[in-house]
C-alpha cells in the first residue's frame, strides 16, 4: 500500500468512524439525557411532596436582639379552606388572621418578646407545616388562634385548649376532629387514625405543664378584657400542637355562631383587647421560665 492509498483508506475510514462516533455520542448524548431526565423527575417528585416542599420562614418581628424568647402565632385555617362560618359570612380564616395580627401587634406594644406569624396573608397550611415552622424559627411558644362555630347559637366566649390525647369532654373531642379535618381538605391525614395515634410521653411532661401554665394565664389576664365560656380552659387532642416540643395552646376567640361573639370578633377594638390578653399571657409565662432556668 502506498502513501496515497493509504491516505485515502485512512480518509474512508475516518469518514465512516467518523459519523459513528457521532451517532454514538449523540446516542450517549440522549441516553445520558434520558438518565437525567429520569433523575430529575425522580428528584422533583422527591422535592415537592404534596405538603408543597419547605416553607420560606416568616418575618420575625420586635427586638432585634436572637436571645429574646420567640412567640409564634398561628392564624388557623387559610386559602382553600375557611374553617368554621358564621352566620353573618364570617369566615374562620378571616378572623383568626385579624386576630392573630392583634397579637402581634399586642406583643409588639410590649416590646419584649419577638413574634411570627406563620401565616400573614390569605393562604393554605397543612397543620404539620405550622408547627414545622415554629420548630425551625426555634420557637419558645405556640399559640394557634380560631374561631369555633356550634349548632346551638347559645354557646359562646372564648376557651384555650391544651393538648391532651383525650378530650376534656365529647364537646372538646368534636372540637379537635373538626379543627384536625383542616387538613382532610387538602387531601392529606389528619384524620382521627392521627388523633389516635398521639400519645403524650413522659419527656413531654415539662411542656405540658408549661402549656398549661400559659394557657390558665390567658383565662386570668383575660378576666375584664374579653369574655369567656362557662368552661374556659379545656384539653383536646389537636394535631397542630402534637408534634411540638415547646409549650403551646389553641384559642377558640369565641363563637361565630352566637351572633354576640361574632360582632365582638369583628370589632377591633375587641380584637386589640383580646391580643394585649394573649401577649400579656405569653409575656408572664415566658419570664416565668427564664426565671426558672
Ligand atoms: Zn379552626
Amino acid at each position: 500500500m502506498d502513501g496515497r492509498a493509504f491516505s485515502r483508506q485512512a480518509a474512508l475510514a475516518l469518514g465512516l468512524a467518523l459519523p459513528l462516533a457521532a451517532l454514538v455520542v449523540t446516542g450517549l448524548g440522549v441516553w445520558k439525557a434520558r438518565e437525567i431526565a429520569r433523575a430529575q423527575a425522580y428528584v422533583v417528585r422527591l422535592a415537592l411532596p404534596a405538603a408543597g416542599g419547605r416553607l420560606d420562614l416568616p418575618t420575625i418581628y420586635g427586638p432585634a436582639d436572637a436571645s429574646r424568647p420567640l412567640v409564634v402565632i398561628d392564624a388557623g385555617h387559610g386559602g382553600h379552606d375557611p374553617g368554621a362560618s358564621g352566620a353573618g359570612g364570617a369566615h374562620e380564616k378571616d378572623v383568626t388572621l385579624l386576630l392573630a395580627g392583634a397579637v402581634r401587634d399586642a406583643l409588639l406594644r410590649e416590646g419584649r418578646l419577638r413574634v411570627a406569624l406563620t401565616r400573614d396573608a390569605d393562604r393554605f397550611l397543612v397543620l404539620d407545616e405550622r408547627a414545622d415552622l415554629a420548630r425551625r424559627l426555634g420557637a419558645d411558644l405556640f399559640v394557634s388562634v380560631h374561631a369555633d362555630a356550634a349548632d346551638n347559637d347559645q354557646a359562646g366566649g372564648a376557651t384555650v385548649y391544651t393538648l391532651s390525647d383525650r378530650g376534656s369532654d365529647a364537646l372538646a373531642d368534636a372540637l379537635a376532629r373538626r379543627e384536625n379535618r383542616a387538613d382532610g381538605a387538602a387531601g392529606r391525614a389528619g384524620d382521627d387514625g392521627t388523633v389516635a395515634s398521639i400519645l403524650v410521653d413522659l419527656s413531654q411532661r415539662e411542656m405540658r405543664s408549661r402549656s398549661v401554665a400559659f394557657a390558665d394565664l390567658v383565662v386570668r389576664e383575660g378576666q375584664g378584657r374579653i369574655v369567656f365560656h362557662a368552661d374556659p380552659r379545656r384539653e383536646a387532642a389537636f394535631v397542630v400542637l402534637k408534634s411540638l416540643d415547646l409549650p403551646s395552646a389553641l384559642v377558640e376567640a369565641g363563637y361565630l355562631s352566637n351572633p354576640e361573639d361574632a360582632a365582638r370578633m369583628a370589632d377591633p377594638a375587641w380584637r386589640a383587647r383580646f391580643g394585649e390578653t394573649v401577649a400579656r399571657a405569653a409575656t408572664i409565662a415566658l419570664a416565668r421560665q427564664e426565671a426558672a432556668r
